[in-house]
């Protein structure tokens, strides 16, 4: 089959199994299988060998399953970089940006900036890099419950080259650490999703860790646990950043209100102009 027929009938196939976007998945598909980008992709106009016709069926089948393109290709890019990912971590979303916003934001100068961050649920390691990289001095400490994930993220670091200033730690949340008010910086992007919606969701997230998404029935275990402990750790004027479910900003403005010694909260909304970060700071 010609490279052209075959992209046609690949967008018929991705678009009889509801799959969004399915012109650009065709594309991304095609290219990742024929190792081609978007351009040589259209100039490539030839017959496709019998291995890459068998390939491109494998691929094909898994995302008519409704498995994410990102743990097909291994790959998926946030802040403009390339991040490698497994089914073992969750799958960096375009609203987590809102979140490496939020902080930068905050910070009056990026380059001259050399407190300590804390990442936790680090996953892909996405957050941690991108803060290595844009915070030249500054030294983060990555905390993760899961084996894979820290494996996932260690790789990242490596290819991004900051492993020398991300320390990885394999623990819950901030409890690895003694409460000396040692952080700056407190980032998560926890679970937020309410087991209570699980059956609204797109089918791509059954693929996705469960531990990386829900949080009880209100999605808001992980926001309890994790916030009456930051003033144990949060340096004076310390910032907490973290992303919230687009519904949960009310609530965990109560949560942090409620806490002495934590104040200036603000919330951020993402692209679609939803709720999607919320931070305060410690006295
Ligand atoms: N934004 C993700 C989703 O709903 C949830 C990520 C998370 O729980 N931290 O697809």
């Amino acid at each position: 089959m010609r490279i052209n027929n075959c992209f046609q009938k690949i967008i018929r196939q991705l678009n009889d199994a509801n799959v969004p976007n399915p012109r650009l998945e065709a594309e991304l598909l095609l290219g990742f299988t024929l190792g081609l980008d978007r351009l040589k992709l259209f100039l490539a106009e030839r017959e496709m060998n019998d291995d890459e016709v068998l390939r491109l069926n494998q691929v094909l089948t898994r995302r008519l399953n409704r498995e994410p393109l990102a743990y097909i290709t291994s790959e998926k890019e946030f802040w403009s970089l390339p991040f490698y990912v497994s089914s073992g971590v969750l799958i960096p979303r375009p609203e987590t940006e809102v979140l490496i916003e939020g902080i930068l934001g905050r910070i009056p100068d990026c380059q001259l900036f050399s407190g300590l961050i804390a990442d936790l649920g680090t996953g892909s390691g996405a957050i941690a890099v991108i803060l290595a990289r844009e915070l030249p001095k500054a030294h983060i400490i990555a905390v993760d419950t899961s084996k894979v994930a820290l494996k996932v993220a260690a790789r990242n670091l490596e290819r991004h080259g900051v492993s020398n200033r991300v320390s990885l730690v394999l623990g819950n949340w901030l409890s690895s650490f003694i409460p000396s008010r040692l952080f700056q910086i407190i980032v998560s992007n926890p679970p937020y999703v309410s087991t209570r919606t699980r059956g609204d969701l797109e089918p791509e997230l059954a693929f996705e860790p469960e531990t990386a998404l829900f949080a009880g029935d209100d999605g808001l275990d992980e926001y309890r646990k994790l916030i009456p402990s930051l003033m144990n750790y949060l340096s004076p004027g310390g910032l907490a950043v973290f992303e919230i479910g687009s519904d949960q900003d009310r609530t965990i403005s109560e949560l942090i209100y409620l806490q002495p010694g934590l104040g200036n909260l603000f919330v951020l909304n993402d692209y679609s102009n939803l709720p999607r970060v919320i931070g305060c700071r410690a006295n």
